[in-house]
């Protein structure tokens, strides 16, 4: 087996492998040269308090059998037909199975590779930024979607002077909705990060950046937190639909093929508890889920007995940041109608998504104890009818 990818969707897959029966030789190959860590601390505690690997590496399942990890190697080629990955040092890995975990990487605004911005999805972007975030440091966080908003409220802490910068008209506006995206930028604004909302950016240098609407921001610290692009160049020339992650079946099969599988954040799928259609979901449990459904499925595709039900998991997902815990619950974004179903937005509160009448999300805004009763209500209510 190949597993392409060292991240948490990688290592959770290749571990299934082995508790799935698959006792042949697994190789995990990744481009990070650290053994697989956790990335969601990197915007809240790590970023915060500083830290090294040892704090945020992943626990590893032994199962007798070890994995091989060919770590700081980049694959750059895949032949599906002839069952091969290429890495970068021109190794030719042949397999049976392949399991493509590649997550994401920081998507940048044009010409700024080289240029003085900051990103967020690394250790080393963390360690690097941290050690900027000085107190009184003028930072601008260009983008307020999840990231751009915990890097916020984390520099706001270390006592930086903090602007969000975005096209969006409120935070978090896309994955969350209006309602809930106002709150969130009240709650920001009252912490004392300052918001320029609904504006491009016309230019980034050393000393800051420059708004569309002709704004100057001095800044000592210009983070991009613009979204992310698929790692999937490497899956390129195999007929498969990369526009926007790869395409699984509902069984998590690139493109349907058997012997391949997609995991994590770089796997666009079905999802069988709402419909047929592909997306990606870049939520650190549902990179779990499809790891330990994936890892059944290709076992049982090489083995003679393939997966029957199809793919489906109530998507879950945390952040912390203007001093509350948010928990999402299924797929609030593809909500039509948004209410409150309890408490007091201002305050706890949670927030029911529906489409077409029918529950597909629900938002904790506190309310910690009331996770399960909504995630029960939710599942049930998913799976006595598919969203269509
Ligand atoms: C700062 C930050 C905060 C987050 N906070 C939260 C949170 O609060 N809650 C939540 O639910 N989720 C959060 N997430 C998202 C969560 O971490 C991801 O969903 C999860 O990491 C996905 O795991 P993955 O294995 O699919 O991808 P990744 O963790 O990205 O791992 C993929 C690995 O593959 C490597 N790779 C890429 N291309 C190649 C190649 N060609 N060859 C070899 N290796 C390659 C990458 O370098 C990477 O090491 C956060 C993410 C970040 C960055």
């Amino acid at each position: 087996m190949v597993v392409v990818g060292a991240g948490l969707a990688g290592l959770r897959t290749a571990e299934g492998l082995r508790r799935h029966g698959w006792d042949g030789p697994v190789t995990i190959v990744g481009d990070e040269v650290h053994m697989p860590y956790t990335r969601p601390p990197l915007s809240k505690k790590l970023l915060l308090e500083g830290g090294d690997h040892a704090g945020v590496e992943l626990r590893r399942r032994d199962s007798g059998h070890p994995l091989q990890w060919r770590l700081g190697r980049r694959a750059v080629a895949s032949d599906l037909d002839g069952c091969s990955v290429t890495l970068d040092d021109g190794t030719v890995l042949c397999y049976q199975g392949l399991v493509a975990a590649t997550g994401v990487r920081a998507r940048r605004l044009p010409g700024s590779l080289d240029g003085p911005t900051a990103v967020l999805r690394t250790l080393d972007d963390a360690q690097a930024l941290t050690g900027r975030l000085h107190p009184g440091a003028r930072v601008v966080v260009i983008g307020a979607g999840f990231i751009g908003c915990e890097v916020a409220g984390t520099a706001l802490s270390r006592g930086c002077a903090v602007s969000v910068v975005a096209i969006d008209e409120l935070p978090m506006v896309a994955p969350l909705g209006p309602l809930v995206g106002a709150e969130l930028r009240r709650r920001h604004a009252a912490a004392g990060v300052n918001f320029h909302l609904g504006t491009g950016i016309v230019s980034v240098d050393e000393g800051g950046v420059v708004l569309s609407d002709g704004t100057r921001l001095e800044a000592d610290v210009v983070v991009e937190a613009i979204g992310l692009q698929p790692a999937t160049e490497w899956l390129a020339g195999n007929g498969l639909d990369l526009a926007d992650g790869v395409v699984c079946d509902e069984f998590l099969r690139l493109g349907g093929r058997k012997g391949t599988v997609g995991v994590g954040d770089v796997a666009r799928f079905p999802n069988a508890l709402y419909d047929a259609t592909p997306r990606r979901i870049e939520h650190w449990q549902v990179a779990v889920d499809t790891s330990l459904y994936a890892a059944a499925s290709l076992v049982g595709d090489l083995t003679g007995r393939p997966p029957e039900k199809p793919f489906g998991t109530v998507p879950t997902f945390w952040s912390d940041q203007a001093s509350v815990s948010i928990r999402a619950l299924g797929q609030p974004a593809l909500a039509t109608d948004v209410e409150v179903l309890e408490g007091d937005l201002s305050g706890e509160a949670a927030i029911g998504y529906r489409r077409d009448g029918r529950l597909v999300g629900v938002l904790l805004l506190g309310l910690p104890k009331r996770m399960g009763f909504y995630l029960k209500h939710l599942t049930d209510d998913l799976a006595a009818a598919p969203t269509h």
